[in-house]
């Protein structure tokens, strides 16, 4: 219904709906309030899942993905976090020195429509920083912000570009409309809380050994027993085995391993015996 309400008087073909009981409510809702678009409402039968048929799965985890290839070789590096969403424009493989200027400029211009794009399906909002590649020609840098000013005129949701920066970045807005796609359908992982990164086994490693040699000062204990997620135990058990037998040489105690399938890399537990 949603989805509906937000189409109507766009140029909409139709919808299509592969349940029955969805399709009957949405016709009931459209033939009361939106009477135009009640014959536009389909409903799907086919044996393919609808989602198949038209590509859909792909084209999310496309829309997930940080990197969006442009059809010249060049391609675009889309981030989002909490304050903007940044867009950074490469060039593909080694390009002549002969026409560089050019190449970079088809790139840019063929980047325009992209971002629109991808601003569309990603449901990207508030703040937006373009870096596209470096342009001499003022000529070209003007083509390119019409050209990105063109491309935004086709969405259905407010945007504003400003010119180029001092620093040669294009800023633009495009109002808030709901969570943006990544929001809707991921949440954030829980190996590196959104970071980005994690840990490396060897901090983790070193950490459990700080940690053992301070439980080994403050408690009497006979032996330590070490809970580690599978990376850790791979690594203290295998090339990095004689870390842990230096360690036990110098406490005077066995350490003994225990693989935790279901720890995350950087969780860990050391337990006194
Ligand atoms: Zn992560």
């Amino acid at each position: 219904m949603r989805i509906i309400r937000d189409f109507v008087g766009t140029e909409l073909d139709h919808i299509q709906v592969d349940s029955r009981r969805t399709y009957a409510e949405l016709q009931q809702f459209a033939q009361e309030f939106m009477p135009e678009i009640a014959d536009k409402i389909e409903h799907y039968a086919g044996s393919a899942p609808i989602f198949e048929l038209y590509d859909v799965e792909n084209e999310v985890q496309r829309a997930l993905g940080r990197k969006v290839e442009l059809k010249s070789g060049g391609y675009l590096i889309i981030d989002q976090t909490e304050a903007m969403t940044t867009v950074d424009i490469n060039t593909g493989a080694f390009v002549g020195h002969r026409n560089l200027e050019e190449t970079i400029f088809n790139t840019n211009l063929e980047a325009t429509q992209a971002i629109a794009r991808q601003l569309r399906l990603r449901n990207l909002g508030g703040i937006i920083i373009i870096d596209f590649i470096d342009m001499l020609n003022s000529e070209h840098k003007a083509r390119v912000l019409e050209s990105l000013t063109a491309a935004l005129a086709l969405d259905r949701v407010k945007t504003s570009v400003s010119g180029f920066s001092g620093l040669g970045l294009v800023e633009m807005t495009r109002k808030r409309t709901r969570e943006s796609l990544e929001h809707v359908v991921c949440g954030e992982c829980p190996s590196c809380q959104g970071t980005g990164t994690m840990k490396t086994i060897e901090t983790v490693s070193y950490e459990i050994f700080r940690e053992i040699i301070r439980l080994n000062r403050a408690y009497k204990a006979d032996e330590f027993l070490l809970y580690c997620s599978p990376a850790v135990y791979m690594s203290l058990s295998g090339e990095e085995s004689h870390l842990l037998a230096e360690l036990e040489v110098y406490i005077g105690k066995r350490i003994r391993l225990q693989n935790e399938p279901l720890y995350i890399q950087s969780k860990y537990d050391v337990v006194m015996m």
